[in-house]
């Protein structure tokens, strides 16, 4: 699939919980909720941003595979 952050090639694995996760050579392992995921088809993620938001996570929670959902989702400026 296409990575949800920047469209580069992805691998999609089971998420251990709901949602979407992958593996984008680019922005790394994430997972998106369904809630944000339905908010997609009409917004696109501000793509520098969200790499910095998951480079921070990994760094906080290096044995969690960091979810992007409604609370912290960064939408790009339309
Ligand atoms: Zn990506």
């Amino acid at each position: 699939m296409r990575c949800i952050n920047c469209g580069a090639e992805a691998r999609r694995i089971d998420p251990a919980s709901e949602g979407v996760e992958l593996v984008c050579p680019e922005c790394g392992r994430f997972c998106v909720s369904d809630s944000v995921m339905r908010h997609r088809k009409s917004q696109a993620f501000d793509i520098e941003q969200t790499r910095i938001w998951l480079h921070r996570e990994r760094e906080i929670n290096p044995d969690r595979c960091p979810q992007i959902n409604s609370e912290n989702v960064i939408w790009a400026n339309r």
